[in-house]
């Protein structure tokens, strides 16, 4: 069965966190943009280079770069089930898709400005993985250290209050669009709350329309 999605949101509205509970229940690919090319940068890769002096700054990276960096990212997903996080971000982005490959399900997560500020300040991600993880409401097990790998967490450099603001500047000007070219597609789903564990059965519930059967005893 093929299952094709998109998830939608701010910076620190909780993609990542969702996502990685819906591969948890569903099974599918997950991409997230965002952590590949942290991936990239932590290896400095040209491509990691190249991102880096974008992401510092709270900028998106230029289309034409992005867009083909995720199609070669794609390209190596053998399966018909995924979900993309964190692409695309521009209408430029949100056509380029298109072009290649219709989208089952948008999901968009709609959580309050004051929560997403809060939220990065105590926020520790596993670099390989993307595991998020936040010290007031979703603590590691140990401190500093991934739950599943036991590796070292790290606290993300464009995560500071002065970058975080410019990445909420940036979403409002340029990604706030493609949520409108998804709605116009007839496949967009919202989902509001203040916090992933309200958000979360909502979505589950929406993909179970999709996925029927996977890990049903779960769901
Ligand atoms: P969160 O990870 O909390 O959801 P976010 O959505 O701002 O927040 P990432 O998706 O991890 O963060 O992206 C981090 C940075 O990587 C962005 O600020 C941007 O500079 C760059 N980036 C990631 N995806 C794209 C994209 N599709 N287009 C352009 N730049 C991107
Ligand atoms: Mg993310």
């Amino acid at each position: 069965m093929a299952f094709r999605a998109v998830i939608l949101g701010a910076p620190a509205s909780g993609k990542g966190t969702i996502s990685s509970r819906i591969v948890k229940a569903f099974g599918l690919e997950h991409l997230a943009s965002g952590d590949k090319l942290r991936v990239n940068i932590a290896q400095n890769t040209p491509i990691g280079k190249e991102a880096k002096t974008y992401i510092e700054k709270g900028l998106l990276v230029p289309d034409d770069f992005m867009v083909k960096f995720i199609a070669n990212e794609l390209k190596q997903i053998r399966s018909s089930t995924w979900l993309l996080d964190g692409f695309p971000r521009t209408i430029g982005q949100a056509k380029a898709l298109w072009e290649v490959q219709k989208l089952d399900v948008v999901l968009n997560l709609v959580v309050p400005f004051d929560v997403i500020i809060d939220r990065v300040k105590g926020r520790w991600v596993h670099l390989p993985s993307g595991r998020v993880y936040n010290n007031n409401f979703n603590a590691p097990v140990v401190p500093g250290k991934d739950d599943v790998t036991g590796e070292d967490l790290v606290q993300r450099e464009d995560d500071n209050p002065t970058v975080v603001l410019k990445r909420l500047e940036q979403y409002e000007k340029l990604t706030r669009p493609v949520v409108e070219f998804y709605k116009d597609k007839g496949i967009l789903n919202e989902f509001e709350g203040r916090t992933s564990d309200e958000i979360w059965p909502k979505v589950k519930s929406i993909i179970s329309n999709f996925l029927p059967g996977q890990k049903i005893g779960k769901l």
